[in-house]
């Protein structure tokens, strides 16, 4: 198989992309945005839906019929077909059932139809999604809502319309309802500080720009590989001679087959209102970047997802195979999502950008000093958002970040909070005023001018005029980080308020006085999250200790925390998730967990004993035979002859019995495991005692590779994988 892959991928050629015209003329085309319904729907359906996306408002029945009979006329001339309501199970990637708008009624004419009914909910029959027990199979479904603040789309020849995904009972299972949640939690509270500073904000959104890593391989290659197809990464696999220590891929000339790729994705992500801006070749060989500009971040999740999809679709066309996994090869870099967020209000205003006045920069720095109190509070739990079994082996593995969240803000954001910090309790005199106008709040924006000295370690780093999060996983649905961050600022936002109200109610302060004095205190009591030095070092573990700074290295240790009391309290008074709610999601990703170890046991496993210890013993019988030739010929003598296959069969001998060994013990560990009684142990002995397998049998495994001859090894290997264009 290896053969006739690489033969295959040598016969490669790069798909020609005709020119498709400026962006802008193309830019969500196949999306039913504010354009096509101005269009389509009557004036009262169009207000009402714009509304229902500005506030929240219901939609009736009946404007539900007008909307979608508008949205059936426009899918139509576009050439759908298919209607589909798109959603995000715990499964971490989106879900569809297409239905088709044909249909026949009782007399038996034809017919396209589409209502009210169908575009406001549907049951998918998904019962087999996981739930984390909220709903029992066999009593209640779930049923998809349509989300009218999310666009539909067209997607080849299916009207797509994003849903949420719920249980009868009300409960969320997907990933998109939490989300919706937050970012009303974090709406209501940052419109309330917001006005503190700006009577005219009625709204504010929290936005997203994601940055999407990606590995390409040749599509036979990838194919060939039982490790990448069941697992989605290389399970074993000796570094190849040359990695990314030149660094001649970074930012490089983008290869051609790619940038054929690159430019049809582009061009079909254009036409889904997606505003896809950025594309280059990131550090490790055929690894790549893709992001779009900012959006509301509802949208831009949901931009993500289907991106995703897109990508994988086309990838497919060009004969490539794209890799989301954290960690796809050992030895070179992994893949991350960055996750930039921001809030903005309905005015326009970033609420992290500083301003012209001084005004304006006390309002950026309430809402800098808000995040970073946030944060600090409750850092496990972002952390925890992250975790995934396959981003444990970038978190907390050799690579970055860490697994410890913190904040970096820069050499003279730190300075400013210094000087803060020094703010008098209660009333201000009239110099300390003007002296926090002038000189520390006044210099603000020059400072950021020449901010500089971005911290590429860090794991949540101020940027000018946003935060990034950088440790979120290259497979990763935005929608979890978002929901966390959104809901911790939402509560932290909430607290504020109050504290200052208090102030300004009770000791009489000015506005300004009561917010310097409530930020003074947040910025004492939250130092331990701003870390501006090296992440990676060992250092930096042993300080994070002593600060009480939670490092959870993997992913069932990560997850204790959502269903702890402070979380099932904050989740609680935002709004955004019942305990039901929660323990049923950390149920559902610990058992995710304990599926993706024990399918990579598996495969690992399969290679083992179908494939490595196979072409060992071939290579055994080659030496074999040329032993006992040189036998006949050389008699006593042959051992002297000899001496280098005697060794190899030796060496060769020794790697299978250790291999074989261990195989055989991480089966057993895998066995133990399954019969441990609830999902966090079980979760736990994967983690402890079946995965710590993967690394010596791997090792086993490529010393192997390397001794034996490379006509008898079966996996595509490194070199071949990492440098065929
Ligand atoms: P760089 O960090 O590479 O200098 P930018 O600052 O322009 O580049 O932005 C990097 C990413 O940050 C982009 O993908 C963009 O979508 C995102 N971004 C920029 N501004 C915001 C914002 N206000 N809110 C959320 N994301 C943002
Ligand atoms: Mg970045």
């Amino acid at each position: 198989m290896r053969f006739e892959a690489l033969q295959e991928s040598r016969k490669r050629t790069q798909k020609d992309i005709e020119s498709s015209g400026k962006r802008s003329e193309l830019f969500g085309k196949n999306v039913f945005n504010e354009e096509k319904m101005l269009q389509f729907l009557t004036t009262e359906a169009f207000d009402k839906v714009k509304s229902a996306i500005f506030q929240g408002t219901k939609i009736d029945r009946k404007i539900a019929d007008q909307v979608a009979e508008g949205m059936k006329a426009w899918a139509l001339s576009m050439g759908a077909t298919h209607y589909t309501h798109w959603f995000q199970p715990l499964t971490g990637s989106t879900a569809e059932k297409h239905d088709a708008f044909f249909a026949l009624t009782p007399d038996g004419r034809a017919m396209e139809k589409f209502g009210g009914a169908q575009l406001v909910q549907q049951e998918p029959d998904a019962s087999s999604f996981p739930s984390g027990g909220i709903r029992n199979t066999f009593e209640a479904r779930g049923y998809t809502a349509w989300d009218p603040t999310s666009p539909a789309f067209i997607y080849k020849t299916t009207l797509c319309i994003p849903t949420i995904f719920v249980a009868y009972t009300g409960e969320a299972l997907d990933n998109k309802a939490p989300l919706l949640r937050a970012l009303h939690a974090v709406d209501e509270a940052a419109t309330g500080v917001a006005q503190y500073f700006d009577k005219n904000v009625r709204k504010v959104y929290a936005t997203l720009g994601w940055e999407q890593e990606y590995f390409l391989i040749d599509k036979a290659l990838a194919k060939s590989r039982l490790d990448i197809t069941m697992a989605g990464r290389t399970l074993v696999g000796s570094a190849a001679a040359k990695g990314q220590q030149l660094d001649d891929h970074y930012f490089g000339v983008i290869p051609n087959r790619v940038l054929s790729f690159m430019s049809e994705l582009e061009k079909e992500c254009i036409k889904m209102g997606i505003p896809v801006k950025t594309r280059h070749n990131e550090v490790a060989p055929n690894q790549f970047e893709l992001a779009p500009m900012h959006e509301e971040a509802n949208l831009s999740v949901d931009h993500n997802l289907l991106l995703m999809d897109v990508m994988e679709v086309i990838a497919d066309r060009h004969n490539f195979v794209v890799l989301f996994h954290e960690k796809p090869f050992a030895g070179i870099n992994g893949s991350g999502k960055h996750n930039n967020w921001s809030l903005a209000t309905d005015t326009g205003v970033n609420l992290l950008s500083p301003g012209t006045t001084p005004m304006k920069n006390l309002q950026f720095l309430t809402f800098f000093v808000n995040t970073i109190k946030a944060v600090d509070t409750y850092e496990e739990l972002l952390r925890s958002s992250i975790a995934s079994a396959s981003n444990d082996y970038r978190l907390g593995g050799n690579e970055a970040p860490p697994a410890i969240l913190s904040i970096f803000v820069g050499k003279q954001l730190t300075d400013v909070l210094d000087e803060l910090e020094g703010v008098s309790k209660g009333k201000l005199s009239p110099q300390e005023k003007t002296e926090l106008k002038l000189n520390v709040v006044g210099k603000i924006p020059e400072i950021l001018l020449d901010n500089t000295d971005r911290n590429r370690t860090s794991p949540f780093a101020f940027t000018g005029n946003k935060f990034e999060m950088r440790g979120v996983g290259a497979k990763t649905n935005c929608a979890k980080p978002m929901t966390i961050l959104n809901t911790i600022v939402a509560k932290q936002l909430t607290e504020f308020k109050k504290e200052v109200d208090a102030l300004i109610q009770k000791k009489n302060l000015k506005k300004d006085e009561a917010v310097f004095n409530v930020l003074r205190e947040y910025i004492k009591t939250s130092k331990r999250i701003r870390f501006d030095g090296d992440g990676y070092g060992r250092e930096w573990q042993e300080e994070a200790k002593r600060r009480k700074l939670s490092n959870n290295k993997n992913t069932p240790e990560a997850l204790q925390v959502l269903t702890s009391k402070e979380s099932i309290a904050l989740f609680k008074d935002t709004d955004v998730m019942s305990e039901v709610e929660l323990k049923a999601h950390q149920e559902v990703e610990l058992e995710a967990y304990i599926f993706h170890v024990q399918i990579e046991g598996r495969v690992l496993g399969e290679m083992v004993y179908n494939h490595i210890l196979p072409a060992a013993v071939r290579y055994q019988n080659l030496l074999l035979e040329n032993v006992r030739g040189l036998k006949e010929v050389y008699g006593a003598a042959h051992k002297k002859v000899a001496e280098t296959q005697l060794n190899l069969l030796e060496q060769i001998g020794t790697h299978m019995a250790e291999i074989r060994k261990l195989t055989e013990e991480m089966t057993a560990a895998r066995k133990r495991a399954n019969a441990l009684s609830t999902t966090n142990k079980k979760a736990q002995a994967y983690c402890n005692n079946v995965k710590p397998y993967f690394e010596t049998i791997r090792e086993q495994s490529d010393k192997l590779e390397k001794l034996i001859a490379d006509d008898l090894w079966p996996f595509v290997k490194y070199s071949e994988l990492l440098f065929s264009k």
